[in-house]
Parts: structure tokens; sequence; C-alpha cells
């Protein structure tokens, strides 16, 4: 399984990852007297919560934009909570459609993920209930990125932030900018797996090359866990001869990892966000949102989760 056919040569890393500072702060100033505290024994701060109690947290991602990411966020999210799963998904793409898309306007938001991952404000500040649970965006994340550039720890404000309600919810959903920016590094960081959505096109195709590269410097310095879970076809259109050289580029690339569930091209995806709505509740019977009730169940069933050599 090779990339030969997307690309000819794949592309060479980026010099370097911005490497996370030391993070002091984390380390509290010991004195040299006694302590004055009960000192609790470093195995049982860093002794994790039971496996199955956690939150699973899943990125979607690709940096080019309009391939179904936030509409794919949204319509997952929903299916799985269909499906019983207590489910948060969060916005963290400045344009903020993943909140427009549940009937709310950025531009009048209050607080936002901004606060959370520059100011440390707690993320259930700005969880609103909808559909699903939402954290919001705000018209200000398009200054974060700048604002966390400067902070230790610039990297793991969102994986910090997520410490707090990792196991109220079985599955957390990050929706990502379309760019492999400070804010979609964050998403890498706090994820233990990306789902990748992708258009049904030879072009789209080959920024997964990119994204990959992105991964693995993450991988390396950052998250060693994080991984390609699964590779979602979108806006299919089967009539083209096109859309099926581009799933069989795909197959030869990805193999397995690419989702048996092909998210076909229709109005209905784009009808729903203006109705504040996903396609589950705007057309409950209809194609489109079976489609996502299918991709559910692969993520369910774990068939995707086999890691990406
Ligand atoms: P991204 O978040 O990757 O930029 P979006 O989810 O916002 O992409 O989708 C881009 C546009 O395409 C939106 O108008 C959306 O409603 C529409 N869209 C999404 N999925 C489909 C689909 N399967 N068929 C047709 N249009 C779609
Ligand atoms: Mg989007």
């Amino acid at each position: 399984m090779g990339l030969s056919r997307i690309l000819p040569r794949s592309q060479p890393l980026p010099e370097r990852l911005p490497v996370e500072p030391v993070a002091e702060t984390d380390v509290p100033a010991e004195p040299s007297a006694a302590p004055r505290l009960h000192a609790v024994p470093f195995s049982e701060l860093a002794a994790p919560p039971e496996e199955d109690a956690m939150a699973k947290v899943i990125a979607f991602a690709n940096q080019k934009g309009g391939v179904a990411k936030t509409t794919t966020t949204l319509n997952l999210g929903v299916a799985l909570k269909e499906a019983g799963k207590r489910v948060l998904i969060i916005d963290l793409d400045p344009q903020g459609n993943l909140t427009m898309s549940q009937g709310m306007n950025p531009d009048v938001i209050e607080r936002s993920m901004f606060d959370v991952l520059v100011h440390r404000v707690p993320i259930s500040d700005v969880i609103h209930t909808v559909e699903v649970d939402i954290a919001v965006a705000s018209i200000d994340l398009a200054g974060a990125e700048l604002a966390l550039s400067a902070l230790i720890g610039r990297e793991r404000a969102l994986e910090k932030a997520l410490v707090e309600v990792r196991d109220k919810y079985d599955y957390i959903l990050l929706d990502t900018p379309p760019s492999l920016g400070l804010l979609t590094i964050n998403a890498f960081v706090a994820a233990d797996g990306v789902i990748v959505p992708v258009q049904c096109e030879y072009l789209s195709l080959r920024g997964l090359v990119q994204l990959e590269n992105t991964l693995a410097m993450v991988r390396e310095n950052l998250n060693p866990a994080v991984r390609v879970q699964g590779i979602v076809p979108t806006m299919y259109d089967g009539r083209t001869l096109h859309a099926r050289e581009a799933i069989e580029i795909l197959q030869e690339n990805f193999g397995d990892l690419v989702f048996e569930t092909r998210i076909k091209k229709t109005v209905r995806y784009a009808e729903a966000p203006v109705k504040g709505s996903s396609v589950l509740r705007y057309d409950p019977t209809g194609p489109a949102a079976q489609a996502y009730r299918d991709l559910a169940k692969e993520v369910l069933d774990g068939a995707q989760a086999r890691e990406h050599a």
C-alpha cells in the first residue's frame, strides 16, 4: 500500500514541527521545606481512569475546504447519538459552520472555543445542547492561532480542555478548519483517531499525502497514538466513471481504511443546515440520513480501526 498513484514521489517533511517547549507551568515550584500538603503518589495522579469510561476523540480533517468535514462531524455525531451514545461535537473552525448548522450565529456568540483554548475557560461553559452537545466557535477563533502561538503548551490546549469532559461522553468529534495550522494540530494532539472526508475526485486525493506527513510529525513529537482511522468518500456520484475511479485509487492506496459507506451527492446535505438541523432531523427517513447511520455503524463496529502503516 503506497501513495505512488496519487503523487509521483512523496513530499518532503516540513523541516520541523514547532516543538512544545518544556511546560514549566505544569511543574509546581517545590520549596525546600517539607511539603505542606498530603502528597499523592505520582502513579495515582497519572493512573488513567477506566478505558471504556473515556470518550473516544475523533478529529475530522482535510486541509481542503468543501469536502464535507463539517457535514460529516454533525451528521455522524447525530447518528451516533441515535445509536445511544453520548456525543459532544466541537467547532474548531473560525468560520463557525458547525455552530451555524445547529442554528446558532457565530457572530453573536460571546464565549467560544477561543476562550477555552486561549483563556482556559472550562469547555463546559461553551457547550450548548441542541441535537447533540456542541462546543461553539465564534469569529474570535480566527485569532486563536496567533494568540496560541505565544503560549507554552500551545499544541496541547485542546487536549487539556478535554480532560474536564472526557468521562462525560462516549464520542467527542472535532471539526477542523481547512488548513494544517495550530488549530488542526491541537485536534490531532487531542485525538485518538482521525477520519478524513475525501471528495471523490482525483485532485482531492492528492492532498492526503500532506495530511499524512503532518500526522506523522504529530506522532513523532506530540501524540504517538494518533492514526488515520478511516477515509470517508463524500459527494459520490456513482453515475460518473471519474467518481468510481477515484474510489478505486483510494482503495488501492489505503485498502480497508476506506469506509464501505459512500456519502452520495445530494442537495439534502446543503438544505438541512439552512434549517439549523442535521439531515437526520431534516429528512429522517431519506437516504442521506441513512448514509450517516451506516457510517456510524461502521465506526461503532470498529471495522476501520486498523492502523495505516
Ligand atoms: P468542509 O467542512 O469540508 O468545508 P462542508 O461540510 O461545509 O465541507 O460541505 C461543503 C458544502 O457541500 C456544504 O454546502 C455542504 O452542505 C455540501 N455538502 C456536504 N456533503 C455533501 C454531499 N454528500 N452532497 C452534496 N453536497 C454536500
Ligand atoms: Mg467545515
